[in-house]
């Protein structure tokens, strides 16, 4: 079997084009949504994050602000920030970058987003939705996994409801940002889910899980942890790690956790680079689209706005009467 290559970058375009339309329709109602991102110090990844999401929102025609502060900035400093951001009626969505530094207290500073702006979902209140199925923003990575997933099963021609009723979706990773909402929007699908964590493969247990899986969802941060052994035949796997490592040219390349063999077993893949990844940065977006249409909802008094931005994120549990609670 050669599996089906999920391709990312086409669901990250069919995803954008709906935003597009989108931010016109809103732009026509005299609404910008506005994106901030909250940098500190000069990590690489993150500054390089930083400038694909301005790209992104500047060309969709959304207003956008870079919040930067250097290693030293002092916890008071992030918080005063975040207060400003909060209070500025341009932004409709905050982006707080990790990693922040050591003497930064990553909790305190996400209970200060207003949670109306957190269009990542890391206020305590925004992760509570998510947990209860009743989601106002769900976080853009594991967001991606779904859509990519019901992407390819609509591609496929396969029933999304009756497979997820159906199948056990396997989840490697138990992180707060990615493994555990990733478990969590498996079970508001309808399908039996395992959770896996290092103590699962210090167990010796991981293959016996993963070989269940009619969906593998990898989100680790090893590279080439899963191999065509622990992959049952025909199944979807999901590859969410992105590892630098030097290549045979001495240059570095980004490597998912799944060994590329893995073609050989399953049924489809979506690779790294050009599965997740495409679609994180425009789910983030339309997280900050969908938060200024819902602000304007509840100043309006008028549910029906942001319901086309509502539907994406319906889609996994969510509804507009809720998403319009502050
Ligand atoms: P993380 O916070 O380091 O969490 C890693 C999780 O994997 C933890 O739950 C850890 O278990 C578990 N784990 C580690 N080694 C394991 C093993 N050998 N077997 C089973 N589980 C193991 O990382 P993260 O933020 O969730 O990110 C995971 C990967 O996704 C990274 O490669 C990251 O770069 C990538 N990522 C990609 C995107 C994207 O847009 N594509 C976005 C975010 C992250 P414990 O909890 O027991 O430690």
């Amino acid at each position: 079997m050669t599996a089906t290559v999920i391709d990312g970058t086409a669901a990250a375009r069919h995803l954008h084009d709906d935003l597009v339309r989108e931010v016109k329709a809103l732009r026509e109602q005299a609404l910008v949504p506005g994106l901030a991102t909250v940098l500190v110090g000069d990590d690489y990844a993150s500054q390089a994050y930083e400038r694909r999401l301005q790209q992104l929102a500047e060309g969709l025609g959304c207003y956008y602000v870079s919040a930067r502060l250097d290693n030293e900035a002092e916890q008071a400093d992030l918080l005063a920030l975040v207060g400003g951001l909060n209070a500025d009626p341009r932004i409709s969505g905050i982006l707080v970058l990790r990693p922040l530094q050591p003497h930064h207290c990553e909790e305190d500073i996400f209970r200060m987003l207003d949670p109306g702006k957190d269009i990542e979902a890391v206020h305590p209140l925004n992760a509570g939705l998510l947990e209860l199925g009743r989601p106002r923003f769900i976080p853009s990575t594991p967001a991606s996994c779904f859509y990519l997933l019901d992407h390819h099963l609509r591609l496929s021609g396969i029933d999304t409801d009756a497979f997820y009723a159906r199948s056990c979706v396997v989840v490697l990773g138990r992180s707060n940002n990615v493994g555990k909402p990733s478990s969590l929007l498996g079970m508001q699908r309808g399908a039996t889910v395992v959770s896996c964590d290092v103590n699962t493969s210090k167990a010796g247990r991981l293959r016996e899980f993963t070989r269940q899986a009619d969906v593998l969802v990898v989100a680790v941060g090893v590279p080439g942890l899963i191999q065509p052994a622990d992959v049952k035949n025909g199944a979807v796997v999901i590859d969410v790690g992105i590892n630098p490592v030097a290549g045979p040219d001495g240059r570095t390349h980004l490597v998912g956790d799944v060994d590329p063999s893995v073609a050989g077993v399953a049924g489809a893949l979506s690779p790294v680079p050009g599965g997740v990844g495409p679609i994180t940065d425009v789910w983030l977006l339309h997280n900050a689209v969908l938060a200024a249409t819902l602000r304007a909802g509840a100043e309006r008094d008028d549910p029906t706005l942001g319901r086309s931005a509502w539907a994406a994120s319906a889609h996994y549990g969510g509804d507009l009467a809720w998403g319009l609670k502050r």
